[in-house]
């Protein structure tokens, strides 16, 4: 079972009531329990396809005379593997992201250039399902961080919106400087998130939809690798979401300025 450490303490102030959350672990054990959590949580992931190829294998070398049969098994191994290998790659994606939390590879980033790469990289899912991506992005936009830690939150982004939106629509991703930040948002016209999820869409393998998301190859880890690479380069994500309208989601980023550059030399 689940021991919770957290205990609330409600304080009358006045005509109001303050809720006052308080954490009595130490650090320490708050990751030891998230470490331990999340073990249990992969293992379980992890032999979800691992079981469905092994079914699929024996069905194969059982049915080697029905040449078709050959085909569709081997098509879904193929899906499988595929599932498999994102799974894996998202996995090690979080776990370096949690083990440098302070990126030291950070580079100046062309916001142009991060969309335009997030955006290919979802090219072929978005022409299978005839989506229009469209882009909006003012010139001269710069961040400072991890190019690639960037190029993988951008892109979960861009990936989640062609894939939570019906076929023929369109997917907008902007970027503009607002004071002291770049706002890089992607917009979608899918099937939205219900508004008491939105706070738990960034916890590692939560998925609104478990079925939906295990038929469109969701691993549940896209949000928290968004989530984790804006705390860790310094910005923020914010989630606008209505079921039925569509969602879109905000990569805050300081923007980097010439200014800045020159301060910190
Ligand atoms: P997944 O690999 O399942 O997409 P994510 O962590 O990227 O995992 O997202 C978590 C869940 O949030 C998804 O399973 C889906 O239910 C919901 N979600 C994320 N992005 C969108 C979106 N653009 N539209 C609707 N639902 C979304």
């Amino acid at each position: 079972g689940t021991t919770s450490y957290i205990h609330a303490r409600v304080a009358p102030l006045g005509s109001r009531l303050i809720l006052v959350l308080a954490d009595d672990r130490t650090r320490e054990q708050r990751v030891e329990t998230v470490r331990r959590d999340f073990v249990a949580n992969v293992s379980h992931e992890l032999k979800t396809p691992i079981g469905a190829l092994n079914l699929l294998a024996e069905a194969v070398a059982e049915a080697k005379d029905d040449p078709e049969a050959v085909v569709r098994f081997s098509d879904r191994m193929h899906t499988e593997s595929e599932r498999l290998t994102r799974l894996v790659q998202q996995i090690i994606d979080l776990s370096r992201l949690q083990n440098d939390l302070l990126s030291d590879d950070a580079t100046i980033i062309k916001v142009g250039e991060l969309i335009s790469e997030a955006c290919e990289h979802s090219a072929t899912d978005s022409e299978k399902k005839d989506i229009e991506i469209v882009t909006n992005v003012e010139s001269e936009l710069y961040i400072h961080g991890d190019r690639a830690q960037l190029h993988a939150a951008v892109s979960n982004l861009v990936e989640n919106a062609v894939t939570y939106s019906p076929e023929g629509s369109r997917v907008t991703v902007s970027a503009t400087h607002e004071g002291e930040n770049i706002r890089i948002t992607v917009a979608d016209n899918g099937i939205g998130i219900p508004n008491d999820e939105l706070d738990r869409i960034f916890e590692r393998f939560y998925r609104v939809d478990p079925a939906r998301a295990r038929a469109t190859g969701g691993t549940g880890l896209g949000l928290s690798i968004v989530k984790h690479v804006a705390a860790s380069n310094g910005g923020t994500v914010e989630v606008w979401s209505e079921p039925g309208l569509g969602s879109s989601f905000t990569l805050v980023m300081p923007a980097y300025t010439q200014e800045l550059d020159e301060e910190q030399q």
